[in-house]
């Protein structure tokens, strides 16, 4: 897949926001990357143009029957100097297993990740440069064919927008451990549906149960298998890991959870540092079990927002389990340090992760 991208700029920039009070997803730079898809011309007319709204037919089948993939992940202004991504291929590459799933029309990563590189450089003077903050990048394709069948579109549009984001801790709140509720009526997902892709009606369907779970003064929800419900799958937008007497255990992935990219990251970094990492099935019971036996060390979530977010308390039914008295214990703490550290070119790069 060849294609030239044409880039039209805007003569003067937007005003940037206050960096010190991002919030999350609420500013947009002043370019954004698309790109169409047709029957004829496959993907075609890949251009950067000034961020702005688009013009959508009232009918286009996104809108209907939510046909749509997307991803996240962040750019960095690293130490060495110059702007560092995370993996990125391996977001692009999560994107065409979501749109096969999706009946979307994959897109080469390559050529993305070098429309990434182009878009960054126009946009360069967004990327914020404070320890914590980072440019999150949202590539998403969406339907546009204006129909009302029933059926995959013949038309879509792939963007990529940038947005500056803030420290996903507070400076003085170093790593606080979030709670969980662990849900015992809804379910995320079930093998041979689209549990493992980033589809936008996954998220819509969470909204219900995350509301539900702060009503109740937890953070976030902890889904279980939808048949048995008691085996572990995963966070609202985390994977999840268990420190058990020693040992790493994290839900292996079955066909109804996101192949995380800091769930992978996390497991190859373990690996490297010689930790003994499991990825099999885990019932809730398991973890109340250790937690009962003195053995539940430590409990974290992956994931691009925040790295690693370490599990202070566990609200399973009646039950309240309180992980490592409420503190971060030392693996989320060495996880968080490395990754970020690479991340942000403050620590060598021993896995070959990112890409300038
Ligand atoms: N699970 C879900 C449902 C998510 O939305 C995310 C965020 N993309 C993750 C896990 C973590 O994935 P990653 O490490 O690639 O951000």
């Amino acid at each position: 897949m060849e294609h030239d991208i044409t880039i039209k700029q805007v003569t003067t920039g937007k005003t940037k926001p206050d960096y010190n009070h991002l919030s999350f997803g609420k500013y947009f730079t002043d370019h954004m990357f698309v790109m169409d898809y047709n029957e004829e011309d496959g993907w075609f007319d890949a251009r950067i143009t000034p961020y702005e709204p688009l013009l959508m037919d009232p009918s286009s089948l996104m809108f209907h029957y939510g046909q749509s993939v997307f991803e996240g992940l962040k750019a960095y202004t690293s130490k060495k100097g110059g702007i560092q991504l995370f993996r990125p291929e391996k977001n692009f590459n999560r994107m065409n297993i979501s749109s096969e799933r999706m009946s979307i029309p994959e897109v080469d990563p390559e050529f993305l990740v070098d429309a990434l590189k182009k878009l960054l450089h126009i946009d360069r003077d967004w990327v914020p440069v404070e320890e914590g903050q980072s440019l999150y990048i949202r590539p998403f394709i969406i339907a546009t064919e204006p129909a009302l069948s029933v059926k995959p579109a013949s038309q879509y549009k792939l963007m990529i927008i940038l947005s500056p984001v803030g420290s996903y801790y507070a400076q003085s709140d170093q790593m606080s451990p979030v709670s969980i509720y662990v849900e015992d009526e809804y379910v995320r997902s079930v093998k041979g549906l689209v549990g493992f892709t980033k589809t936008a009606g996954n998220y819509a369907a969470s909204l219900k149960v995350q509301k539900k779970a702060e009503e109740l003064g937890y953070d976030q929800v902890l889904w279980l298998d939808a048949i048995e419900k008691k085996y572990i799958e995963e966070v609202g937008s985390m994977n999840i890991f268990f420190k058990i007497n020693g040992e790493i255990i994290t839900p292996a992935l079955n066909g109804s959870i996101l192949d995380g990219i800091t769930r992978d990251s996390v497991i190859e970094l373990l690996r490297y540092w010689g930790w003994n990492v499991h990825e099999r099935r885990i019932s809730i019971d398991e973890v109340k079990q250790a937690h009962v036996d003195g053995e539940l060390e430590e409990v974290f979530g992956t994931g691009t927002a925040a790295v690693i977010s370490p599990v202070g308390r566990l609200k399973w039914k009646d039950e309240e389990l309180v992980i490592n008295g409420n503190q971060t214990g030392p693996v989320s703490y060495d996880l968080y340090d490395t990754i970020s550290g690479i991340q942000t070119g403050a620590k060598e790069d021993v896995l070959g992760w990112t890409v300038p």
